[in-house]
């Protein structure tokens, strides 16, 4: 029997998370708007934030949205010495009737509570947390940029508060969401990037956390980041393994296009082995790929490759496009990946990508900004 965690989870006295005892206290000192041209990823931030304590005697505490504010936090609490931290990434879009809409936050939701159960911090109902995100949408809805590309970038967070230097289960955790108003990734059109296969550092492995979103995988990729930028790559290609297998590419999933023997085409992304970061684009990618591509003519691979396999699939002309995939960008493509003493050149098709990258950015941005409907993908804050 393990006390502890009986503890935490199994507690049925304990408040559930509960978006209907939400209390708003709304800004007397509302910010400037900046205009479309001066929004700078995750600088500036809405007018509110939305918050939710939480204690291992009570459970969750009440709801409250209030003025954007900083924290206050005694030196010993243990988020800043052991790293009891996780977040999210996902972006709310104005459609033309302008409506607010979010895209498979039900997605962000579960992955928050697995990367919660990780770290021994409290987990909550995902559509109680969405329904207080729509609220702070609702509230918050003027900072919403208009126009293609444009979103709020929304940035939930989890931390265990206790104030101790023990090593031990948090017994308080504070629960808070941001948001930043954002451009398109790469201004108007794509910018293409190049990558350094990297395997002297490791960003993932076996039996790790980096399938989770814990804040302690991402300053430890920092410094390759540095290192590659200092050799004119502006993005790590994670190998993993004497092979060589191709795991992420900087903080995105990656996808490869190949030609198969028999003339088709095989879009390629690692397998969710307990090394890959579950991106809710990478899912978005699969399935549309899977509703959309002829197949025919295309097979959907989750599937171990490696960088040798792309060396020798460009080799042979048979490398027909490569991109990242993430909720900042949405679809990344790719222009060359520099391994050992090769360059390897990935063409770009359709001029600044492939052709289905560009296909799918596409399809996405018609989801996301309500112009197709599409699987209950995108959801109206009210
Ligand atoms: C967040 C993240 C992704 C992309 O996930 P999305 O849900 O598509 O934004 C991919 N890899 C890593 C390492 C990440 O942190």
């Amino acid at each position: 029997m393990n006390h502890s965690v009986n503890l935490i989870y199994n507690d049925n006295l304990m408040s559930p998370l509960d978006a209907s005892k939400l209390i708003i206290q709304k800004t007397t000192t509302p910010n400037e708007k900046l205009a479309n041209d001066k929004l700078v990823f995750g600088k500036t931030f809405t007018d509110h934030m939305l918050e939710i304590e939480w204690t291992a005697e009570n459970g969750w505490g009440t709801p409250t949205i209030s003025p954007y504010h900083k924290l206050t936090l005694d030196p010993s609490t243990i988020v800043l010495h052991y790293a009891f931290e996780l977040f999210e990434g996902m972006k709310a879009y104005r459609d033309t009737d302008n409506n607010i809409r979010t895209f498979r936050g039900d997605k962000n939701m579960i992955r928050m509570n697995k990367s919660a159960d990780r770290i021994c911090l409290p987990t909550f109902e995902g559509e109680q947390l969405q329904q207080l995100i729509d609220k702070l949408l609702v509230l918050d809805e003027s900072f919403v940029p208009k126009g293609q590309g444009y979103s709020l970038y929304l940035r939930p967070t989890l931390i265990g508060t206790s104030e101790s230097l023990g090593v031990s289960v948090p017994d308080r955790a504070l629960l808070f969401v941001i948001a930043s108003p954002v451009g398109p990734y790469y201004g108007t059109g794509f910018k293409p990037v190049s990558l350094e296969a990297t395997d002297y550092a490791v960003r993932a492995w076996p039996g790790g956390v980096g399938d989770k979103k814990l804040g302690a995988n991402y300053a430890p990729c920092v410094k390759p980041q540095l290192e590659a930028a200092k050799r004119g790559y502006q993005q790590n290609l994670w190998l993993f393994g004497d092979e060589g297998y191709i795991t992420e590419v900087g903080t995105m999933n990656v996808f490869f296009v190949f030609k198969t023997e028999d003339g088709k085409n095989e879009l390629v992304t690692a397998p969710l082995d307990g090394t890959i970061l579950e991106g809710v684009t990478r899912d978005s990618v699969l399935e549309l790929a899977k509703d959309k591509l002829p197949s025919d003519q295309w097979i959907i691979s989750e599937r171990k490759f490696t960088i040798k396999d792309v060396a020798e699939k460009a080799a042979k002309g048979e490398l027909i496009e490569a991109f990242g995939a993430g909720t900042a960008a949405v679809v990344s493509p790719i222009k060359s990946i520099g391994w050992k003493d090769q360059e390897i050149n990935v063409p770009l098709a359709a001029g600044d990508s492939g052709e289905l990258t560009k296909q799918i950015a596409e399809w996405i941005r018609q989801i996301q900004y309500g112009e197709v409907e599409y699987k209950n993908w995108s959801r109206v804050a009210k």
